[in-house]
């Protein structure tokens, strides 16, 4: 193999490892951002509970009124009772009691179902709020533990990057522009190797990142020639398997 494919090969197994350290980090950092989202969509959900808890609470408090009203409207009532001269306003005042009662009966019954049902959007509520405190233990926990592996990795790819930009300085800037094209589109993985198939000739190629098949012209000029080809469907940097070619 020649100068420059070996300087590509080399810079290859760097933005290799590079391009593992960085999806790590990546990795790290959604687990702790996917932990914040948990929360604030749990937050979101327990406002609108808390919402719904005062709702209901407001209702049975308004049905809580109107009822003292009606009662103290009946105890006037009663108190004309006594006041009350023939026998036809007492009874038309007796009826006017009964519907008041029938009312405040049926008023009491909603007020009661008003304040069961506060009480259990309450214990709802109630839940939602430790549930949160549990998730937000666990971000910090996360938080914690990513920070530290972050930095771990941050260090790593600190002397990564010193040895990529050695690797690159010994590549032409020919091959170096297209490793570092190929490099961005597929993750790091700029090189493909021509896989070899069958026992014996005419052997069939393939791209070893693509799995496309490739003309025979390839790994004839690279067994000749120092030279940066391409492959025709996915345009990562081509190399002979070195040791295949030994044998
Ligand atoms: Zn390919």
């Amino acid at each position: 193999m020649g100068q420059m494919l070996e300087a590509l090969l080399k810079l290859q197994s760097v933005e290799t490892q590079l391009s593992q350290v960085l999806s790590r980090l990546r990795s790290r950092e959604n687990a702790v951002k996917a932990q914040q989202r948990k929360i604030d969509h749990l937050r979101i959900q327990y406002d609108q509970l808390h919402e719904h808890l005062i709702d209901k609470r407001k209702q049975a408090d308004s049905l809580d009124l109107d009822l003292k009203e009606k009662e103290a409207q009946v105890a006037k009532f009663r108190t004309s009772l006594n006041t009350a001269r023939t026998n036809k306003e007492y009874a038309a005042i007796l009826t006017q009691i009964n519907a008041f009662r029938a009312d405040n009966a049926r008023i009491e019954e909603v007020a009661l179902q008003r304040m069961q049902e506060a009480d259990e959007v309450a214990r709802q509520v109630e839940e939602l709020k430790g549930q949160i405190t549990t998730e937000e233990a666990t971000l910090q926990q996360v938080g914690e533990h990513s920070a530290a592996e972050i930095e771990r990795l941050n260090v790593i790819l600190a002397d990564l990057q010193a040895k990529r930009d050695e690797a690159a300085a010994a590549v032409a800037p020919g091959g170096l522009a297209i490793f570092n094209r190929m490099a961005q589109q597929y993750d790091g993985e700029a090189m493909a190797v021509i896989e070899t198939q069958g026992k014996k000739p005419p052997y069939s190629y393939t791209c070893g990142g693509c799995y496309m098949s490739l003309t025979a012209e390839h790994t004839n000029a690279l067994q000749v020639a120092d030279s940066v080809r391409t492959c025709d469907n996915c345009g990562r940097i081509l190399y002979l398997d070195p040791a295949a070619q030994k044998t």
